[in-house]
């Protein structure tokens, strides 16, 4: 099901295995016909993830990036439209030379030579493969197929995992494994029967109910983790260990340890600091993608919110993050004075018109009140906007993808981008992945970082536009940060003595933070939230 934290299984397998000096790699399947997930709203789908290469993925894709330090590339995703694409394309080409090409076996073995391959290139000793959505759906049904042929192919290196719901309906007030039971079911419909069961429940599940699971299900009742409910997830990986995960995944695929697990223990430490922070740094995040239906979802931000944590606890406080719409300040403007409880503002990636006369407001609110902000992206973009519209007094200084024609497009679109968007060739208008940057001397970047040459993530079609560069920098605004040949600019802040922290960044640093190797950029921003009063 998802949601129900098959991503943070996956990661948390793999800090284990790596914990013993094994080299993991990770992959999603998502079973969409979507060939990325460039084009899905965050509302819907949850953040989009950019991985260095550029490729549009999954939210969990930042999870096992984050849990593991490695860094994963488009050949670790998957989606059905992906597999579909590649196998016509093969066959347009003659590759099957003359034979009928089938939904089985061609779909899986496509899927198992990704796999393999993948695998290969990565050289892991082993490879976590999560399959998205819910087991007895129709969509995922051929991954689950490629995944019984692989273990027909090699059954003793091959375990399959189950992630399983574990209710306490209220009414009852007991864990009930039933479902569990019908979906073990299920998948055995499809020639699978799991190896070991990850259930998932809001507590630890006593004897009783894992000796409920065993038996029902075909499994040793040691092979039943417990997974309850955590404060944080980087729990997870330790709470698995204590249903000693590590021993069984070995024993099953007859794997041993290359070393002690220290690398844990230096994980436990982190977490433990993460529990024991006390000290509060209250963060405001303006944005628009919160509401949907009755609820509001902060997936769509999952990045932001895990660099933040991983700093926090990196200088031992702990992170409030309170979510704001940015529309509210448009429709009543004497609620900027709300935005004096925060240390500290974000505003985050963002794309197209709405809220954003709310967001200038934010910005400039942050400006004057010497507020620390950050801007991710968007977040840059319209800093100079408001820059250009309140300091250089150009009034109707705009992005051109909000005003196409304003008078003023300071941050406006690249020429070869340009035209691109023209032959509404909209896939190559973006730019994607790492790119290189130069830092300047003596800026809050140059401190954060303390390193001339810098590699960050982007995801826009926007840039500050260079006409208005030179003017920008007479009125005050440091671009402590541009692409090597100078033309693009990267970061953009105050000097410290005008403001203790306005800082953005046009690439998204949030996509590079792990628990154990925080962003500098975001614990540079929480170090000036706390020297607010
Ligand atoms: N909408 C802006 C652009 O396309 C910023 C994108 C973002 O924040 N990721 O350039």
């Amino acid at each position: 099901m998802s949601g129900v934290g098959k991503g943070i299984t996956t990661s948390s397998i793999g800090k284990i295995l790596q914990a013993y000096g094994l080299g993991v790699t990770a992959f999603k399947i998502d079973p969409y016909i979507n060939v990325d997930a460039g084009t899905m709203n965050p509302t819907e789908h949850g953040e989009v993830f950019v991985l260095k290469d550029g490729y549009e993925t999954d939210q969990d894709m930042g999870n096992y990036e984050r849990f593991l330090n490695i860094e994963l590339s488009r050949d670790n995703y998957m989606t059905t439209g992906m597999v579909y694409k590649s196998v016509i394309e093969r066959e347009r080409n003659l590759e099957y030379v003359g034979k009928c090409v089938q939904v089985v076996p061609h779909i899986p073995l496509e899927v198992i030579a990704r796999i393999k391959r993948t695998a290969k290139k990565d050289k892991a000793d082993v490879a976590i493969i999560e399959i998205g959505g819910t087991v007895g759906e129709y969509e995922n049904i051929l991954f689950l197929e490629a995944i019984r042929m692989m273990k027909i192919e090699s059954p003793k290196d091959v375990i399959t995992v189950m992630v399983s719901y574990i209710p306490t309906p209220s009414t009852i007030g007991e864990m009930k494994t039933k479902p569990t039971q019908h979906a073990v079911r299920t998948l055995n419909g499809t020639g699978i029967q799991p190896d070991i069961i990850v259930a998932r429940a809001s507590r630890p599940l006593d004897e009783k109910r894992k000796g409920k699971i065993a038996i029902f299900c075909s499994v040793r009742k040691e092979d039943v983790i417990s997974a309850p409910d955590v404060e944080s997830i980087y729990d997870v990986p330790l709470n698995f260990e204590k249903d000693h995960l590590s021993a069984i995944l070995f024993h099953k695929l007859g794997l041993k340890p290359r070393k002690q697990n220290d690398t844990l223990e230096e994980w436990a430490r982190v977490v433990k600091r993460i529990h024991s922070a006390t000290d509060e740094v209250h963060i405001g995040i303006v944005g628009k993608y919160f509401k949907t239906g009755d609820y509001v979802l902060s997936d769509a931000y999952i990045s932001v919110i895990e660099a933040l944590k991983h700093a926090a606890c990196k200088i031992g406080k702990k992170a409030i993050l309170t979510w704001i719409d940015s529309t509210d300040f448009e429709e009543d403007s004497k609620k900027l004075a709300t935005l004096k409880q925060y240390n500290g503002i974000i505003i985050p990636g963002g794309f197209g018109k709405r809220g954003i006369e709310g967001k200038l407001a934010v910005i400039r609110y942050c400006r004057l009140k010497k507020l620390p902000y950050f801007g991710l992206c968007y977040g840059m973009q319209l800093l100079v906007v408001e820059y250009a519209r309140d300091v250089l007094g150009l009034r109707d200084a705009h992005s051109t993808e909000v005003s196409p024609d304003t008078k003023h497009p300071v941050v406006d679109i690249m020429p070869e981008q340009k035209e691109n968007m023209r032959k509404k060739n909209y896939g190559a208008t973006m730019r994607l992945g790492h790119y290189l940057a130069h830092i300047f001397p003596k800026t809050i970047a140059w401190s954060a970082y303390g390193t001339e040459n810098i590699l960050e993530r982007h995801r826009h079609r926007y840039e500050v536009n260079p006409e208005y560069v030179e003017d920008l920098k007479k009125g005050g605004l440091v671009f402590s940060a541009t692409s090597p040949d100078g033309v693009l600019m990267e970061i953009a802040e105050l000097p410290k003595k005008n403001h203790p922290f306005f800082l953005a960044t046009q690439f998204h640093p949030e996509f590079q933070s792990s628990l154990l190797h925080p962003h500098p950029l975001f614990v540079a921003f929480l170090k000036a939230c706390m020297k607010k009063q």
